[in-house]
């Protein structure tokens, strides 16, 4: 495994649109692998493969204190509610927003070893899955903010405080 470079702000490369994955093998499994130890390096709840440079449909989550997982092709098939919360992209450092997100998501996809998969989620997770397939559309969550005074610079932040982005902030 392999920590990899995050692409940040304006890289072309976080536009555009991912394509599904075609087979899951080795080489995509090893993709998600060095996607999970980048996420770790850089301390997120998630990533998707575009912010790596590839135009893949791959995320990898990690909710803290549970084990990272990989979604292949993945499709949120329901979202239920709506809620504010504050939001945060390895891809966008030193900023913050106030960001419409479900309250609960269903999704769809496949797991590492290319099992279909289905997640109801809620709270962290749910926002987690919609920020990182956001991703693989080409969407960054400043696109999801309409009042600009919810898309703020965050200052005097320290190395602790990075430890906690991608999807969430505390
Ligand atoms: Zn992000």
């Amino acid at each position: 495994m392999a920590a990899l470079k995050v692409l940040t702000e304006p890289n072309p490369l976080l536009r555009k649109k991912a394509v599904r994955v075609p087979f899951i093998d080795k080489s995509t499994q090893k993709l998600a692998a060095d996607m999970v130890e980048t996420m770790q390096a850089e301390g997120g709840v998630g990533l998707a493969a575009p912010q790596i440079g590839k135009s893949l449909r791959i995320i990898v989550i990690q909710i803290p204190e549970e084990e990272p997982f990989a979604v292949f092709n993945p499709e949120i098939v329901k979202r239920v509610g709506e809620r504010e919360v504050t939001e945060a992209c390895l891809s966008i450092p030193g900023y913050e927003g106030l960001v419409s997100r479900s309250i609960s998501v269903i999704t769809k996809g496949f797991d590492y070893n290319g099992k279909p998969l289905r997640i109801k989620a809620e709270g962290l997770l749910a926002q987690a899955l919609e920020h990182e397939i956001d991703h693989l559309d080409g969407i960054l969550y400043p696109d999801r903010i309409e009042d600009k005074n919810k898309f703020f610079v965050v200052e005097n932040r320290d190395e602790e405080s990075l430890i906690t982005c991608d999807g969430n902030s505390p």
